[in-house]
């Protein structure tokens, strides 16, 4: 799996429609400050389905929306395209070529969708799971990050291994199927006090 491609549009201080291609060799994006670097990861970042607006410098979600300038009035939408090349079918999808996008309007609502099919939230962060690119993976470690590792307890240092270790989803799996073995319990004790009534 590679990065492909990334297009943003009017997210954080890209107004404008842009795309950069990332070509092999590239290994950099330089700029001044405050050009843009960090929205650019911050961008990959939401796309694969970052769920934290704090996360992204902001206090709610619709602030990752270009918020006008002195030049320029604010827009009311932002838009991310992410596109890997998948021919070695790394992610769980068929195609050999697999883009991800996500909307945001100003009123709050979102648009999800994985190779122009509308899903949900849940079906992006589902798809990167386990694959070193899901949201507690080492694959984007933004600044601050390095030392909140070194400082973090024992247990959250071992959520990262286990995400990196691909055990994170089954993990996850063994937790919901534990809540839904609990529910059928519950429901069989009651169908037992209703024999014992009726009898
Ligand atoms: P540095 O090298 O200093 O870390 P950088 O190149 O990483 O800088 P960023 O932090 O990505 O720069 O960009 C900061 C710029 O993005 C600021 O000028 C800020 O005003 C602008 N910005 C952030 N959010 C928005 C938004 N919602 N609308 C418009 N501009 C925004």
């Amino acid at each position: 799996m590679k990065l492909k491609s990334l297009v943003i549009n009017g997210f954080k201080s890209f107004a404008d429609k842009t795309e950069i291609n990332f070509q092999p060799g590239m290994t950099a994006i330089v700029g001044p400050n405050g050009s843009g670097k960090s929205n650019i990861i911050e961008a990959i970042r939401w796309v694969l389905g970052e769920q934290s607006a704090k996360n992204l410098r902001g206090g709610k979600m619709p602030d990752v929306i270009f918020a006008g300038s002195s030049e320029r009035a604010a827009l009311n939408r932002a838009e991310v395209l992410i596109t890997f090349d998948n021919h070695d079918h790394y992610l769980n999808i068929k195609s050999d070529e697999v883009t991800v996008a996500r909307k945001i309007y100003r009123d709050g609502n979102s648009d999800f969708l994985i190779n122009g099919q509308q899903v949900r939230l849940k079906d992006i962060v589902n798809l990167f799971m386990d694959t070193g690119l899901g949201r507690e993976s080492f694959s984007i470690i933004s600044q601050g990050r390095v030392e909140a590792i070194f400082n973090s307890k024992p247990q959250e240092r071992r959520a990262i291994i286990e995400e990196v270790a691909g055990v994170f989803k089954y993990k996850k799996e063994k937790q919901k199927a534990e809540l839904e073995l609990a529910e059928t319990k519950d429901h069989l004790e009651r169908v037992a006090d209703i024999v014992d009534e009726l009898k």
